[in-house]
């Protein structure tokens, strides 16, 4: 179908004129029935049905997607990719993904241009200073890279932070995980569709989830769509911002609000940036995107919402935080702002698993930051979906633990979980 790229294949359509360039995915209709259907097309749900075909041999999935792939908070997000979270648990699932994000060009053999350029961390305050001093010892005990820098390192690392001492906030220090960076959002999805769609996998844009139908024993039959019913066996909702909504559909109430999260772009600039740096206390996180625009995200809106935009405050206090650490930016100028809807959990981490309902899987609950985890997130979640019990990565973020109270506490630990 869509052929192998190689240095030989790029020179060839170089060569042709770029004429013989074929659709990267099949564009699939419904079928009647699948072993499993997919809701969301987003990188989580695209991964899940890669590695569901690929690792367990279940080809028959279809991914329903009710606009068109990464179109959800994969298209939408700022990229950033780390896994120097606190609690092992988190480290775990988050290290996990990193470590695929490592290989994935080469996995699904598409440049998803993965960029470990470093992840900064800044801290401004005496309690930043010793939580992030506490994050780096327990990363160094999962055996996650985390170094601590004083405010001169970290101006070595990135040349435009401002280390002034009579700024508001000054920089006290930085927690910098090397391994960390960025990848291209819209590669991601694009390129787990391709490698799901090679592997048979169903690729269905242009179809929402209305409806989820259940038998008199309470298990999943199947989805009704706009393009009609589509029984399956089993039904995997990996729909972000909208996650309640569809697993009202199967009388599942989820522990998540949904809240508007913006982001916005400076006009493109030469190299600046040479590395992401984040700040909980002024609140913004900043890279460069190869295009060359600074990529600036901001904060949640203070009330819960699903509409796909945010209040201005938000997007002002971010660039006022940017201005603050990057004097030198004062004068870009904003060329776009949009938002996502994230779903949070009361304790920020993520929710994989099986649920009440038999035959119902659940991947949710990232918040503002589960583009870092995509490709470990779907690699749970197929496994989970696949054996019907929980991958041993995904088990403490269990469904059950809100009931349990065997909570993973990232809001705590991080204050901020981009
Ligand atoms: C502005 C912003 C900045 C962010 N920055 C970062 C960051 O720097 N680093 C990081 O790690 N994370 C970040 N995040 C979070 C990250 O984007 C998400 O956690 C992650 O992309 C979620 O991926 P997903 O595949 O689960 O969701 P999505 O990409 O949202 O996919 C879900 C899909 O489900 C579809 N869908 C919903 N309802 C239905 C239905 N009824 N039927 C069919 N399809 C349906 C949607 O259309 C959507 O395409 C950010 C998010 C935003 C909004």
């Amino acid at each position: 179908m869509a052929g192998h790229f190689s240095a030989l294949s790029l020179l060839r359509q170089a060569t042709g004129g770029h004429r013989r360039w074929t659709a990267q995915w099949r564009d699939a209709a419904p079928a009647a029935d699948y072993d499993v259907v997919i809701v969301g097309g987003g990188g989580h749900g695209l991964a899940a049905a890669y590695y569901l075909a690929k690792e367990h041999g279940v080809h028959r999935v279809a991914v329903l997607e009710k606009g068109w792939i990464g179109g959800g908070n994969t298209g939408r997000n700022t990229t950033i990719i780390r896994s120097n979270y606190l609690w092992d648990e988190s480290a775990a699932l988050y290290d996990h993904a990193l470590k695929l994000w490592e290989g994935l060009s080469r996995e699904i053999n598409y440049n998803v241009m993965f960029s470990p350029r470093g992840v900064m961390m800044l801290a401004h305050t005496q309690h930043d200073v010793q939580v992030f001093q506490r994050h780096i010892h327990a990363n160094r005990q999962n055996g996650v890279d985390n170094e601590w820098l004083t405010p001169r390192e970290a101006q070595r690392f990135c040349p435009p932070l401002s280390i002034a001492s009579d700024s508001r906030y000054p920089v006290l220090g930085a927690a910098l995980q090397r391994r960390g960076g960025t990848a291209r959002h819209d590669a991601v999805a694009w390129g787990y569709a391709r490698a799901a769609s090679e592997r048979g996998v169903d690729i269905i844009q242009n179809c929402a989830v209305t409806g989820i139908r259940r038998g008199p024993d309470g298990a999943v039959q199947g989805v009704e769509t706009t393009r009609g019913f589509i029984a399956a066996r089993k039904i995997g909702v990996s729909a972000a911002g909208a996650t309640s909504t569809v697993m009202q559909m199967a009388a599942v109430r989820m522990p998540l609000e949904s809240y508007p999260l913006q982001a916005l772009v400076s006009e493109p600039v030469k190299p600046v940036m040479p590395c992401v740096v984040m700040s909980n206390t002024v609140h913004a996180y900043i890279s460069q995107s190869d295009k060359g625009e600074l990529v600036i995200g901001s904060g949640t809106d203070q009330y819960v919402s699903y509409s796909q935009r945010g209040g201005l405050q938000a997007v002002a206090h971010a660039v006022e935080a940017v201005c603050e650490l990057f004097p030198t930016f004062s004068r870009l100028r904003m060329m776009r702002s949009w938002a996502g809807t994230v779903d949070v959990t009361p304790d920020r981490s993520p929710i994989i698993g099986t649920t009440p309902v038999p035959g119902l899987f659940v991947n949710a609950g990232w918040g503002t930051g589960g583009f870092k985890a995509t490709p470990g997130s779907g690699h749970v979640f197929a496994w989970t979906i696949a054996r019907g019990t929980p991958h041993p990565i995904a088990a403490p973020f269990s469904l059950d633990r809100f009931r349990t109270g065997r909570l993973i506490d990232e809001a705590a630990a991080a204050a901020v979980a981009h």
